[in-house]
């Protein structure tokens, strides 16, 4: 899987639209202190679903909207677009390309975009899930970040380990089908309740 290109607009310090973009091999953003490089890193994990204000380094989700500079004035519209290659086919949808889309809006309504069309958080998760993007993955190494995985909970880091195995979406799967059995076991618990009334 390769990240082709970002492109951001009203995000953070990038009041205008920029594009950027990535080649396979190895690609380095380089910059004087403060001049957004953090921002491209938080760009992404925003895109990817990013629900913590503070792993964006704010204090509330609004703080991503591009608040206005000397030369420019605050906007009222974030939004970030990731371009994936998917010519191995690594995500599980026919394209070619994946773009993935997120867009805040200052009144607090946000929109999330796969290949142009609207979709919910929760199929951009389910998109990622597993191939070292999805929450809490490793892809995103920030600064500390190392640090926090040696000393964090077994717990934790075991969802790691298990993002990397590829197994995260079938304990969500597992999760999910036994919260429907034991919904039908309360129904079939109803059931013979008024079967045994009725006797
Ligand atoms: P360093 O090398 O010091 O880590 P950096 O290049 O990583 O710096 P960032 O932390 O990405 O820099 O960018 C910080 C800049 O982004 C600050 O100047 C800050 O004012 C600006 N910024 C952050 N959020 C917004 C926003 N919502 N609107 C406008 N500017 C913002």
């Amino acid at each position: 899987m390769c990240l082709k290109r970002i492109d951001i607009q009203g995000f953070k310090s990038f009041g205008d639209r920029i594009k950027l973009e990535l080649h396979p091999g190895l690609s380095v953003i380089v910059g004087p202190n403060g001049s957004g490089k953090s921002n491209i890193a938080d760009a992404i994990s925003w895109c990817l679903g990013e629900q913590r204000a503070s792993s964006l380094r704010g204090a509330r989700m609004e703080d991503v909207i591009f608040a206005g500079s000397d030369k420019r004035k605050a906007v009222g519209l974030a939004e970030v677009t990731l371009t994936l290659d998917n010519s191995a086919k690594l995500f599980s949808l026919p394209y070619e390309e994946i773009a993935v889309t997120r867009r805040l809006y200052r009144s607090g309504e946000s929109e999330y975009l796969i290949n142009k069309v609207p979709c919910r958080l929760k199929d951009i998760q389910a998109l990622f899930m597993d191939t070292g993007l999805g929450r809490g993955a490793y892809s995103i190494i920030g600064q500390g970040k190392v640090d926090e995985i040696l000393s964090s909970r077994p717990e934790e880091r075991r969802h790691i380990i298990e993002e990397a195995a590829g197994i995260v979406k079938f304990r969500h799967r597992k999760e999910e089908a036994l919260r429907k059995l034991s919904s039908a076991e309360q129904d079939l618990n109803r059931v013979s309740d008024i079967i045994h009334e009725l006797g």
